[in-house]
Formats: structure tokens, C-alpha cells, sequence
């Protein structure tokens, strides 16, 4: 097994198959947002189609063995490697701090933990799973859940440990091998999972890793006809290639995708804690899918609104993401920062008022925190995700206006609503497009509640019994009354 020192923390760099750590010919680089510079962190295996292949045999052979555990085995397994990623907390907070840019305090003190706690919940409730037995039309009915078969999960570069845990964790549970791709501007911490699954007892092939460009061995991975599952968290233009291939073998598949939040401020709300919330939309420099972008603000409030938002932003600093002095770290890679900078150079020149920042950081790849007010409803800066600390803020009159901007672009992942109103609360969270509402609160969820977009947000939903059930096939067996003895 090739390693690199990363932080001080080993780090595989080669592919899990079948139990066992497999190089490739060719590998990529893996550089550090925090000094893009430096020598590369790692030389990645750069998995192609053959490694593809070898992984959905090994996972198909894994299959056959983890979907005959009973659901008390594969929970306890879970729960074991929860204990091991809360023990490896700091080496993984670390690490995802340099691949990534995370800030490794929030790392710590949140995600890891919330990595565990996603292998938790889900060993909980595949044993609490219960099928459904009924009788009806003199039949006695069973609902089984069958494990579907090896599962594909493609994850993202942002926060990309918890996010791929939230994705495996259901999978696993279900009695799927799976066969992770994370992407390749972050591939680290994934490695360091694979490596726990071995030592929690996962049996060889249950638990895949596979590492590469998306384009290659992650469309090769898509297109292998044994799979029986894709999910994917990504973009809605990676998730349109990845869709035909499914459809192409006739696989299920959920797409968590793109965001462009709008974060709606009532008079009626308590416009310190709206303004304090919504000038920390720029958090993790705004690569966040769930971030409210769009900030629309009741025009009598306006004022106000902005002299508090101001003073939480003006606070905000940027800086080396392992330090705790720091509130905003860089963006992952130079050429996401062309992309977002492109943004809002599209911006200013067809009219709309750049209102705070605007412009690259000289010498690392942060970005200021930037706020938009746009010529119009239809500006590319509101109807498109950048994925940066660039916000929008626009005013509306009342509560149909406020609803109708709202609604008003093709995404629809989550929302928040700021208001002292219960009955607004309600009547307007109705309203709304999106997959999820906040009100006057942002990002705490149960994760038992179902998650996911509408419109070109994704398809599908996660998050407890949601996620189970996609995992699996469902069988209803039907036995005729009196029939049998
Ligand atoms: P991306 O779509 O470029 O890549 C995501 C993954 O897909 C990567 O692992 C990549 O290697 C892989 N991939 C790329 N092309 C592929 C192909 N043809 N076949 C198979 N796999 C392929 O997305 P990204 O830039 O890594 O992530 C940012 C996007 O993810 C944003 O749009 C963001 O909003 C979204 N996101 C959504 C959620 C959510 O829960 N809804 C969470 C986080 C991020």
C-alpha cells in the first residue's frame, strides 16, 4: 500500500478492492488550497476503466456475503466504526483541512462527529427496521426489504467527509457493498475511511473505494451494468451524464445537487440574529449547497438590515483554516476560483452593483466575501449557483412578492424564512418550492427528516427511512388465508 505523509497523518493513496489496497499506473495530484504552491499532498491512484470493473466484481462477490449478514451483524460493525472515527477525529479534521481548505476547528468540533453519527444512526435503525405485515383481501401480506445489489456513491469536494458518510452509512446499512468515488480535488479522507472499514470488520468488498477523475473511472463505475444503485452528490451537470447511464442499465438513482437558497427577512423578525445569519452565508467561503445566496430583505427594513449585515461582515476573517482566529478559509482550487470570480465579473459589466468585494485575495486563493445587488430578477448572479462567498440581496413589498422571488429560479434545495410570525412561518414555508425550509434557524436537522431537492436540486430523498428504502428492492409476499398451516 503506497501512503503520503499528509499533517503528519499517513494516508493510503491507492484504491480498496476487494479488501485489499491496489495501485494504478497513472496518478493524480492532490494539492492544498492552503498553499497551492507547495509540493503536491499526495500522488492519487488514477483508477480507469479496468479499475472500475475490478471493483464492481469485488463488490458484487462482497455482496454476496455483507447482504447475509443479519442486520444485528452489520450494526455492530457500523457502530465500530463509528468508535474509530470519533478516535481519529483530529487526524481526519487535519487532513480535510489541507485537501480541502475546511476549517479544521469546525472539522473537529462538527463534521467528524457528525460522520459518526451518520454510521450510527443508520446501525440503529436497520435493526429497528421492522416489515410490515398486514391482512387485507384474504391475504396475509409482507413487505421485504431485499438488498439491492452493489451500490455506486460519487460525492463532492465540499465538506467531503461527512458528506460521503451520509451516502455510505444508509447503503451499508441496507446490505449493499458499495464502491465510493470522491472527487478529485479532495480524495483524502476517504482514504482514511476505507482504511477504518478494514479495521471495524467490514468483510472483503463490502466497502469499495475507488479513486479518480470523474470523466473516467467515475463514468466507467456509472455505466457498469453490475450495479444496482447509483447515488451522487454533485452538480446538476454531472448528474444529467450520470442519469442516462442509469437509465441506460435501468438503475435507481438519487441526485443531491445544486442550491441557490433564498434567505427571506420579515420586519417582522428579529433583524439582529436575520443580519448576523445571513452575513454568515459566506461560512466555508460559501461552498455550501444549502447556503442562503439570495438574501431578500422587506424594503422598510432594508436599512437596518444592512447596517447589522455590514457589521458581521466587515468582522469576518480570512485566513489559514487550521488557525482559530479564522473565520473564512480559502476556495478549493485556482480554477474554481476563476469560476466564481467569473461570476461576478459577468456582473458588474451588465449593470448590476457589486456592494462589498468583488475580488480575489492577492497571494492565496481566497475570495471576499462578496455582496451583489442585481440589475434585475433574471441577472446570472440569482438564477445561477456560483458555489463562492458571493451573496445577492434584492427587496420585496410584501409576503406574495416575497414568495414569488423566491420560487423564481430552477433550483429549489432549501430556504430560510425570518419572521416573528407563526402563521407567516407556516403560510410561507408552504409556499415555497424546496426540498427543506429553515425558520430563523439554518442547518440543524433531524436526521431522521427526509432530504433532498426539487427542480434541478436533485432527485430523490435521503435521510432515515427514506434512504433504507431506496437501498433496497421491495417485495410484497402474499399468502392466502387459511391456506397454510
Ligand atoms: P461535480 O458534479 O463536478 O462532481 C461530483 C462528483 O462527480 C466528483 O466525484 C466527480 O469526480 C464525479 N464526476 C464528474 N463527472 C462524472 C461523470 N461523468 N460520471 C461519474 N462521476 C463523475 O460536483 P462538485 O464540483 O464536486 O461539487 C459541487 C456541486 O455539488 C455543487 O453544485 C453543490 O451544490 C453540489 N452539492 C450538493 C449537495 C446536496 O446535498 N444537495 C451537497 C454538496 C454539494
Amino acid at each position: 500500500m503506497r501512503v503520503s505523509e499528509v499533517g503528519g497523518v499517513s494516508v493510503p493513496v491507492d484504491h480498496l478492492i476487494g479488501g485489499k489496497w491496489v495501485g494504478s499506473a497513472e496518478t493524480f495530484e492532490s494539492r492544498s488550497p492552503l498553499d497551492w504552491d507547495a509540493e503536491p499532498l499526495a500522488l492519487v491512484a488514477r483508477g480507469d476503466q479496468a479499475t472500475a470493473d475490478a471493483a464492481v466484481l469485488a463488490a458484487q462477490e462482497g455482496f454476496s456475503v455483507w447482504s447475509a449478514w443479519t442486520a444485528a451483524q452489520r450494526s455492530e460493525v457500523m457502530h465500530k466504526l463509528a468508535d474509530l472515527i470519533e478516535e481519529h477525529n483530529e487526524d481526519i479534521a487535519i487532513v480535510e483541512s489541507l485537501d480541502m481548505g475546511f476549517m479544521y476547528e469546525s472539522m473537529k468540533e462538527r463534521l467528524v462527529a457528525r460522520g459518526a453519527t451518520n454510521f450510527r444512526l443508520y446501525a440503529d435503525l436497520i435493526v429497528a427496521h421492522e416489515e410490515r405485515r398486514w391482512d387485507a383481501k384474504n391475504m396475509h401480506n409482507v413487505v421485504q426489504y431485499m438488498p439491492a445489489g452493489p451500490a455506486v456513491v460519487i460525492t463532492p469536494w465540499n465538506a467531503p467527509f461527512m458528506l460521503s458518510t451520509w451516502k455510505l452509512a444508509p447503503a451499508l446499512a441496507a446490505g449493499n457493498s458499495v464502491i465510493h468515488k470522491p472527487a478529485e480535488w479532495s480524495p483524502l479522507t476517504a482514504a482514511l475511511l476505507a482504511e477504518l472499514t478494514l479495521e471495524a470488520g467490514f468483510p472483503p468488498g463490502a466497502y469499495n473505494l475507488v479513486q479518480g477523475i470523474g470523466e473516467e473511472v467515475g463514468a466507467a463505475l456509472v455505466a457498469n451494468p453490475g450495479v444496482r444503485r447509483i447515488t451522487f452528490t454533485g452538480s446538476p451537470a454531472t448528474a444529467r451524464h450520470i442519469g442516462k447511464a442509469a437509465a441506460e442499465n435501468i438503475v435507481p438513482f438519487t441526485a443531491e445537487l445544486g442550491g441557490k437558497g433564498p434567505l427571506i427577512v420579515f420586519a417582522d423578525s428579529d433583524l439582529e440574529k436575520a443580519a448576523h445569519r445571513a452575513a454568515w452565508q459566506f461560512d466555508d467561503s460559501g461552498q455550501v449547497c444549502l447556503a442562503g445566496t439570495r438574501l431578500l430583505v422587506e424594503e422598510s427594513v432594508k436599512d437596518e438590515f444592512m447596517e447589522i449585515f455590514n457589521r458581521h461582515a466587515d468582522a469576518l476573517v480570512l485566513g489559514d483554516s487550521r488557525e482559530d482566529s479564522t473565520d473564512l478559509g480559502p476556495l478549493v482550487h485556482p480554477d474554481h476560483r476563476a469560476n466564481v470570480h467569473g461570476f461576478v465579473e459577468r456582473a458588474a459589466a451588465a449593470g448590476d452593483k457589486i456592494i462589498r468585494g468583488g475580488h480575489p485575495v492577492e497571494g492565496s486563493l481566497h475570495y471576499e466575501p462578496t455582496l451583489i445587488e442585481p440589475a434585475s430578477n433574471d441577472s446570472e448572479v440569482v438564477q445561477s449557483e456560483i458555489f463562492g462567498p458571493v451573496l445577492t440581496i434584492q427587496t420585496f413589498a410584501d409576503e406574495a412578492e416575497a414568495i414569488a422571488l423566491a420560487n423564481s429560479t430552477e433550483y429549489g434545495l432549501s430556504a430560510m424564512i425570518w419572521t416573528g410570525s407563526k402563521d407567516r412561518a407556516e403560510r410561507v414555508g408552504r409556499a415555497l418550492r424546496t426540498g427543506l425550509v429553515w425558520v430563523n434557524t439554518f442547518l440543524v436537522r433531524d436526521l431522521t427528516a427526509p432530504f433532498g431537492g426539487v427542480g434541478i436540486s436533485g432527485i430523490g430523498r435521503e435521510g432515515g427511512e427514506h434512504a433504507l428504502e431506496f437501498h433496497s428492492d421491495l417485495k410484497t409476499l402474499m399468502v392466502l388465508d387459511d391456506s397454510v398451516t
